[in-house]
């Protein structure tokens, strides 16, 4: 057993109290926006709560923290998440695209290729979408990955049940369709363009063996950030369309988080065999996972369930787990609404450094707990939207 932390909460309190608040008034503590302050091992834990549309803009702030509690002395180190208190503005009308691609074929585009190896049946059609949505030739499965707010770990989960899915023999694919924060980028630790290959057709980049498209590669973020509904979606559409995917079993799309007309269009427009739910366990975050169920309700893309991100709390030191999230709200949830549960992922250092590296925890620590959690998830998702799991379960027929 260890000594009691010699760093305290009172310390911690007191160092965040030198923290302006987001438009320079009062501070983040009188402000409210500081969580339950958890310590372990010298290493200081805590979320700043922050208005979603402003999470980008006050980054800063959540540096800020970081660096203050950082200072204090004893701190080993520090992880402050910025969480949103509520869906980011969506004020996009959802027009449809002017110039979004027509569903030509590629000339990777026919006959899908059982010769790779594993053991499942694919389904004989194309992606399973519904009339009117064109699947993408060569894709047999097109997955989105949504939250119904930003900060959860959207993306953080969508890389990693990628990986998970390539992991389990699959082919795979990411279409980070966060226009707006692109991060796959970063995650995977992909710099650079990507080369065009005849006509229009760009070839995705690449990394531990999974197919990258992001506008992150395209375009400065602050030049996608002034786009506007119809260039964002016709955009997308290139990446999904006029991008050489190849073959690929699963396609998994990092949406862009909330569940306005932008996010709407988007579940509309790219034929999805399924979406997976990210939500912290806190309440709040799941009156808004609850309105991402119902926004993919009514566009008919089946739930493939609900992951449970940050669902408790692994101490470094002692690996001892702690429930100061409310774990178990997301799964109660899931059962309430009738969505199958996946699984919940602990909030740990590791993910968040692993991240942060580009080496997600998936391909860095593969037979670590996470990982297998991971590629739990990504079996339940796979058995789902490969043709067996159709044939069990009626409501993935559409036509
Ligand atoms: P979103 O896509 O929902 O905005 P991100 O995936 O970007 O969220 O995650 C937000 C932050 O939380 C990132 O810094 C990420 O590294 C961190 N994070 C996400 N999931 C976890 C986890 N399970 N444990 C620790 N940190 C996490």
């Amino acid at each position: 057993m260890r000594m009691g932390n010699v760093v305290s909460k009172e310390q911690v309190t007191d160092a965040l109290k030198t923290v302006r608040g987001p438009d320079l008034e009062g501070n983040i503590v009188e402000l409210g926006m500081v969580s339950d302050i958890f310590i372990s091992d010298g290493k200081v834990y805590f979320s700043l709560t922050v208005p979603a549309e402003r999470a980008k803009e006050l980054e800063p702030l959540r540096m800020a923290a970081e660096r203050v509690v950082k200072a204090i002395s004893g701190v080993k180190g520090a992880m402050v998440a910025l969480t949103a208190d509520k869906k980011p503005g969506a004020s996009q009308p959802a027009a449809r695209p002017a110039a979004a691609a027509p569903a030509h074929s590629h000339s990777h585009g026919h006959a899908h290729d059982h010769g790779h190896g594993h053991s499942h049946t694919h389904a004989p059609a194309a992606a399973p979408a519904r009339p009117g949505k064109a699947g993408i030739p060569g894709i047999h499965a097109i997955v989105a990955v949504a939250s119904g707010k930003g900060g959860v770990g959207k993306s953080t989960t969508a890389v990693n049940l990628a990986l998970a899915l390539k992991a389990n023999g699959l082919r795979v694919g990411i279409l980070d369709a966060d226009i707006y924060g692109p991060s796959m980028p970063r995650l995977l630790k992909i710099s650079g363009r990507p080369t065009q290959l005849e006509g229009k057709i760009i070839k995705p980049m690449e990394n531990y063996g999974i197919k990258v498209m992001s506008m992150g590669f395209l375009v400065d973020e602050d030049v996608a950030m002034i786009w506007r509904g119809p260039m964002v979606q016709s955009a997308l559409m290139q990446m999904l369309r006029e991008v050489a995917w190849g073959d690929l079993d699963v396609l998994v799309v990092d949406m862009p988080p909330g569940t306005g007309d932008a996010q709407l269009t988007m579940a509309q427009q790219v034929p999805l065999a399924g979406a997976v739910i990210v939500s912290t366990p806190q309440d709040l975050a799941l009156i808004d996972a609850r309105k991402a169920v119902t926004m993919f309700r009514k566009v008919e893309v089946p739930l493939l369930g609900v992951v449970e991100n940050m669902s408790y709390f692994i101490a470094p030191d002692t690996g001892k787990r702690y429930d100061i999230f409310g774990h178990g709200g997301a799964r109660a949830e899931a059962g309430r609404i009738n969505v199958p549960f996946l699984g919940e992922i602990p909030l740990t250092m590791a993910i968040r450094e692993l991240s942060d590296a580009g080496t997600p925890i998936v391909v860095s620590e593969p037979d670590g707990p996470q990982a297998v959690a991971y590629r739990e998830i990504a079996r339940s998702v796979w058995d789902q939207v490969s043709g067996a799991a159709q044939k069990a379960a009626p409501a993935m027929i559409f036509e």
